[in-house]
């Protein structure tokens, strides 16, 4: 990879100085769901609050960008790789999940499936929906994630993060400027924690809604494979992403290893041997395809990080 961003042995050394773990040229592929990418300059898993407000801070001293990564359900991490720093959230400190009366407190590092089953497991109701979306609640609060006629800020009171300042905050829901599949946070705050509102509920009721959500799920897209999730976001108007996708002509359409699904087409998969340039180059060609079509410019939903490989 092309160092962009040059980090000489004594800012290593500074990076090191966290109780977390700190790995230089890391593999990114692995860890997005599409499995494609190149490496992260620096791949740090922070251990606690203190460790992140550190990084942020050396970071700017240094002029280092930060990039956040979930478990990478919506992003394509380009096949240059992420220049800088990458934070990947982990370990019990961003990913406990634990209840506060009628409301219930999740590290950004948790599962959202692991939220909806502690709000089942005390009865609580309201965030069913959150089984069926295979991300982190960090992930689901950037991104305002929803599901079946729910979305995060529905539930949600607030939000901790950590600022490029390296202050630890919180912010409160109106303060998050949420839209759909969007949310306008401070310029590259990490949400490292969420709280929920989540009013008492039947234990029947709230698992044969988290059933219903997962068998939906299971029956209309594309879980089981190497994918990204909604490609596009919906535009304004009678059609779905996916409809004015398949009117052009795009169901199946492939570049490389890389294809619409058949299934869902507003998912992109990875067959086996796709590169990021692929899959991106086919999102690309279906955006073409749609505008000359319907005259509908589609709004990519996933999150295109890093650079395409030759670029610094
Ligand atoms: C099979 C499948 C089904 C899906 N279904 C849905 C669905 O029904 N509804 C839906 O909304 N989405 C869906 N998605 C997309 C995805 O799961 C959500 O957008 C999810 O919220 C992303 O979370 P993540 O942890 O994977 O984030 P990532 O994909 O890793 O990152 C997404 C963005 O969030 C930012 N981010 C991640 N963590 C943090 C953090 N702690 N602080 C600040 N920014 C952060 C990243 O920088 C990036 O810009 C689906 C994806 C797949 C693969």
């Amino acid at each position: 990879m092309q160092q962009k961003f040059p980090i000489n042995d004594t800012l290593k050394a500074t990076l090191e100085q966290i109780k977390g773990r700190v790995q230089f040229d890391a593999p990114l592929g692995a860890l997005t769901w599409f499995r494609v990418g190149g490496v992260a300059q620096v791949l740090i898993k922070p251990s606690d609050i203190e460790d992140l407000q550190y990084i942020q801070k050396v970071a700017l001293d240094n002029n280092l960008p930060v990039t956040v990564l979930g478990v990478g359900s919506n992003v394509i991490v380009r096949d240059g790789g992420i220049s800088g720093i990458t934070i990947k959230l982990g370990g019990p400190s961003f990913t406990m999940v634990y209840q506060e009366g009628n409301a219930i407190s999740a590290g950004g590092g948790a599962l959202d499936r692991t939220v909806a089953e502690t709000a089942r497991e005390f009865g609580l109701s309201g965030l069913e929906f959150l089984v069926s979306i295979p991300g982190t609640i960090g992930g689901a609060v950037f991104m305002n994630a929803g599901a079946y006629d729910f979305e995060t800020k529905d539930a949600l009171v607030s939000v901790e993060g950590v600022t490029v300042e390296g202050n630890h905050v919180t912010l409160a829901r109106q303060d998050c400027g949420f839209s759909y599949r969007s949310s306008r946070l401070p310029k590259g705050i990490i949400v490292t924690r969420a709280l929920f509102e989540a009013p008492s509920g039947g234990l029947e009721e709230i698992t044969l809604k988290m059933q219903g959500f997962l068998a939906k799920r299971e029956a209309t897209q594309p879980t089981r494979t190497r994918t990204g999730g909604s490609t596009f976001k919906n535009p304004p108007g009678e059609l779905k992403a996916w409809q004015l996708i398949d009117q052009a002509g795009c169901r199946g359409m492939m570049i490389g290893g890389a294809q619409v699904s058949h299934m869902h087409c507003n998912f992109l998969l990875n067959t086996g041997g796709a590169t990021a340039q692929d899959i991106e180059d086919l999102g690309e060609l279906v955006r073409k395809k749609v505008y000359e079509k319907c005259g509908v410019q589609l709004e990519w939903e996933i999150k295109r990080l890093g650079v395409n490989r030759g670029e610094g």
